[in-house]
């Protein structure tokens, strides 16, 4: 089969042809960065009239790069979540209209399953079990991904999820937005020992991550007018690694069945974090697999992989299916979470 993806829960518009044999026909991504570098982060509503204008000629290009027509499609996927709200509400409308239009099933994909599944189409191999590092702008969790629609969340944050420190540091550090590249190509020419920084958490037995105390430390030593911003930048980059690597060598040591370890999502497009990991794995004796940069950040192929997987599960969605700003992949985690964690 062949299938449409949509993207558009934060700020990237994207529109993409993947085939359930693996073939990306054709993917484009629309990014928003000067429609909201004036106000140094995204701004949810100037992101949705921009997904509305920019959405359907995304579509269009995508049927003319791969050489088909509506009516070659199978299946149309879009993002129903979790996300800024009229955003998906922008992608999730398009795709139940063009569903409707071309009489054809629509898969509503959780955004999250979109980086989850991702690694699987540029890796036939990766086969479930396996132990997922989840980090984005708006996540950093650990997940056994046991199969479609089986995810068991071991850890998440307590509170600011890795990009969104990336995006907090840069700020404060005056790199602008999106943050996360600008960090890690101010920190190429910093010492990443130079400034002395917390690792919350690390040690703790409990893979959980936590990132506010250190995005603070940052914005302390940078008041203090000691360090240069490269080293800041470089220090403030290594303390989010030894958390990652830490964090993640507990999850790795309690789940013995993952037959690979995962990274996902767009903070896995940093080269030194990808790194680290790399080496971690390879103390457990695990494959290590991160999806090609433009797959990390959020892009219209995941979200039609996903859909290409859930279809394949017999799993579509009715054309009254809801946005849904919030939409945990482990529901029983987050119920967890509300209590306390
Ligand atoms: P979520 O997926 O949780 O809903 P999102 O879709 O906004 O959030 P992604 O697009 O997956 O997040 O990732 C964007 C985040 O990745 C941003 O916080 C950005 O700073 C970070 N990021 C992108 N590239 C890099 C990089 N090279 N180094 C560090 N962080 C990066
Ligand atoms: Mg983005
Ligand atoms: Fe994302």
């Amino acid at each position: 089969p062949l299938i449409l993806g949509l993207e558009s829960s934060c700020d990237e518009t994207a529109a993409a042809l993947v085939d359930s044999e693996r073939r990306v026909l054709a993917h484009r991504v629309a990014g928003q960065e000067a429609e909201h570098r004036p106000y140094g982060g995204v701004v949810p509503e100037i992101a949705a009239r921009a997904h509305v204008d920019r959405l359907a000629p995304l579509v269009e290009g995508v049927l003319a790069d791969a050489g088909v027509t509506l009516a070659d499609v199978d299946v149309i996927a879009a993002t129903a979540g979790p996300g800024l709200i009229g955003g998906v509400m922008v992608g999730l409308v398009t795709g139940k209209a063009l569903a409707h239009a071309a009489n054809k099933p629509l898969v509503a994909v959780n955004h999250l399953e979109g980086h989850a599944l991702s690694p699987r189409l540029t890796d036939a191999a990766l086969e479930f079990p396996y132990l997922l590092l989840l980090v984005s702008g708006g996540h950093c969790q650990l997940l056994l991904v046991e199969g479609v629609g089986a995810y068991r969340r071991l850890a998440t944050t307590i509170d600011d999820a890795a990009g969104e420190a990336f995006d907090k540091t840069a700020k404060l550090l005056g790199l602008g937005y999106p943050g996360g590249p600008a960090v890690e190509r101010a920190a190429q020419g910093g010492d990443p020992t130079a400034v002395p920084l917390p690792r919350p958490l690390v040690g703790s037995a409990e893979p959980h991550f936590s990132f506010a105390g250190l995005k603070s430390a940052v914005a302390r030593a940078a008041a203090s007018g000691a360090h240069s911003v490269p080293n800041l930048a470089a220090s403030f980059q290594q303390a989010v690694v030894d958390c990652l690597v830490d964090r993640s060598r507990i999850a790795l040591a309690a789940c013995p069945e993952a037959t690979a370890f995962v990274v996902a999502g767009g903070v896995a497009a940093n080269g030194v974090i990808r790194t680290a990991l790399t080496e971690l794995a390879s103390r457990f004796d695990k494959p290590f697999v991160a999806p090609p940069l433009w797959l990390c950040t959020d892009n219209g192929a995941m979200i039609a992989w996903a859909g290409a997987e859930r279809f394949a599960a017999g799993l579509t969605d009715p054309l009254d299916t809801a946005a849904r700003p919030r939409w945990p992949l482990d529901p029983e985690a987050e119920a967890v979470r509300g209590a306390g964690v």
